[in-house]
């Protein structure tokens, strides 16, 4: 036995016991002829008192001390251990540190070479929280019938979006696996199998330009589910994550929210509305759509908010380059005084409208109001960005608040410029609402798809959909997406097949496990909660991958 408790165990109770710690030096202090050590493990830290130390103990070694528990004279209320200390007899260096590289001006790509040093130091507790929700939901997902199903991962390539990472095949050269963007495929077929309930912690692989939110993997919570509505699936998931704050952080959710994607486009200008605050868009195209001033009147759409500040020229002219990053051509502004408008674009406005946009935007104070006018796409969006940056900068967000919403009847496809060609919004595996499943190649801007996104706090968590089950109109869509018969039946031709053997009514999500614990714990940047997560240009300085291989393994690869 090399210990007979952990650094964070050790309380009242337990004065008086001879006992063996291990762990490393915290911290480290002579005080005449006494060392004071503070040893820690991930459990915790307990102060010791030694009379004698090796002239060498360093910050951050690998010890091992044995002594009697000493009822502490004052307790420190900072250490779950604070009331008692440990008086050591024996102390034995197990391993010696050098040094740590780090210190609060290390760079990012030295943070993460020395990633244990941070997990040790830092991010330990993310992770054991992480291992508390992952727990926690595969435990739910049990109770609720559904069974964990591996898929694989070489896989043939399935297109999500992104590009895949691929692998080469040593037996069958020139031949390539991907790695999974999703397992997407598979559960579809699992459906068609029987399965009824899949659920699995699934790696996603994506080989995308990396955001600064980004990593190449990502875990998703990906769940299927046969003989289901949107309806279902939603109600399922809203209880699971009620069920998950409740147990882990002792917090009831309210019910969540409902939009349709056009209704969070109109009232927050983005398909994930962080609805923790108000400053809510308004439309008053109508209103301004004579006036003598072109900027609105011959914008396709303008839209609005209205804050109850007044905001210096500097901060006006940051909101404006703000936008612009947005894409927005400019930023419009007036002040509200007493109900009339001031400066910016006051004079083009006459008094009568003023009236009734203020009326429109239910305005009783003063204050000021941006205006976007430009391309419906561009207002709303534009605007959009300005009302997050607006209530940051305003600091009127409750970031202990978690407000969950769902965006349901999302577009099924995007046009895609450059490719000249029509696009799944999502996937190509995602029903079109029932009205649109005869006419959707006419007007496919219109078509709404049975398709909906999670969204926690201004954050996408997950998308989900009611699958296409019916080959013929699988292979219809495939075709409207630019995969001719040939491609898809060369591509999907498994998929498709499958459905012909009895395939049941199904849908599902996947839902991003390292955003909602990064989000839970208050961070923004998933690596935080990501034990080994790449950089942002997709390299681990841990290991340095990627890195070229050897001649004699390109050779059995068959690669050049
Ligand atoms: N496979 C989808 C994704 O990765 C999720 C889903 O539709 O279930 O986004």
């Amino acid at each position: 036995m090399m210990r007979t408790h952990t650094c964070g165990e050790l309380r009242k109770s337990d004065v008086g016991k001879e006992v063996m710690l291990c762990g490393w030096v915290h911290k480290i202090r002579t005080h005449g002829a006494l060392t004071f050590i503070d040893i820690k493990d991930r459990y915790g830290i307990t102060q010791v008192t030694i009379q004698e130390t090796p002239k060498t103990l360093s910050k951050e070694s690998v010890i091992q001390i044995t002594g009697t528990v000493k009822e502490k004279p004052e307790e420190n209320k900072a250490l779950e251990t604070g009331a008692i200390e440990l008086e050591g007899t024996n102390l034995k260096i197990i391993s010696e540190a050098k040094p740590l590289p780090l210190d609060e001006n290390a760079t990012e790509e030295t943070r993460l070479k020395y990633r244990y040093l941070d997990i040790r130091n830092s991010i330990m507790n993310n992770l054991l929280f992480r291992s508390k929700v992952t727990a926690f939901l595969k435990q739910h997902f049990m109770k609720e019938d559904f069974v964990d199903i591996e898929t694989p991962l070489l896989m043939k390539s399935t297109p999500e979006g992104a590009r895949d990472y691929v692998v080469p095949s040593r037996l069958h050269k020139g031949s390539f696996y991907a790695l999974p963007q999703s397992p997407q495929l598979y559960k579809q077929i699992l459906m068609v199998a029987g399965v009824d309930k899949y659920v699995q912690f699934a790696k996603c692989l994506r080989d995308e330009d990396l955001r600064a939110d980004r990593q190449p993997e990502h875990t998703q919570i990906d769940f299927e589910m046969s003989f289901v509505t949107q309806k279902d699936v939603q109600t399922f998931v809203e209880r699971t994550m009620k069920q998950l704050f409740k147990e882990l952080l002792d917090k009831d959710l309210e019910d969540f929210e409902v939009f349709s994607y056009e209704e969070s486009m109109k009232r927050f200008g983005t398909d994930k509305p962080d609805i923790r605050f108000g400053l809510e868009l308004q439309d008053v195209t109508e209103l301004v759509k004579d006036l003598d001033f072109k900027v609105f009147s011959k914008a396709q759409m303008v839209n609005c908010i209205y804050v109850g500040e007044d905001f210096s020229r500097k901060n006006i002219d940051e909101y404006t380059s703000f936008v612009k990053t947005h894409h927005a051509k400019g930023l419009a502004f007036v002040k509200v005084e007493s109900q009339t408008f001031q400066s910016g674009v006051a004079k083009f406005i006459p008094q009568e409208t003023a009236k009734k946009i203020l009326e429109q935007l239910q305005v009783q104070g003063d204050g000021t109001i941006f205006f976007v006018a430009d391309t419906k796409k561009i207002s709303q969006s534009a605007l959009g960005h300005l009302r997050n940056k607006l209530a940051k900068d305003l600091d009127i967000i409750d970031t202990n608040e978690f407000k969950f919403c769902w965006v349901n009847d999302f577009p099924l496809f995007e046009y895609d410029e450059e490719l000249n060609q029509w696009k799944p919004e999502h996937h190509m595996f995602s029903m079109p609402k029932e009205e649109f499943v005869d006419t959707f190649e006419k007007e496919p801007q219109q078509v709404k798809g049975d398709l909906w996104d999670l969204v926690l706090n201004g954050w996408e968590m997950g998308s989900g959909s009611i699958r296409i089950s019916d080959p013929h109109l699988q292979e219809r869509i495939m075709n409207f997406v630019g995969f001719d018969k040939e491609q898809a039946k060369e591509q999907f031709g498994f998929l498709l097949e499958a459905y012909n053997y009895g395939g049941p009514v199904h849908g599902g999500m996947g839902i991003g496990l390292d955003r909602l614990v990064a989000l839970i714990l208050g961070f923004e940047d998933i690596r935080q909660v990501i034990a080994f997560p790449k950089n942002k240009s997709a390299q681990s300085p841990l290991d340095n991958s990627p890195s070229p291989i050897n001649e004699e393994q390109k050779k059995e690869l068959g690669l050049r």
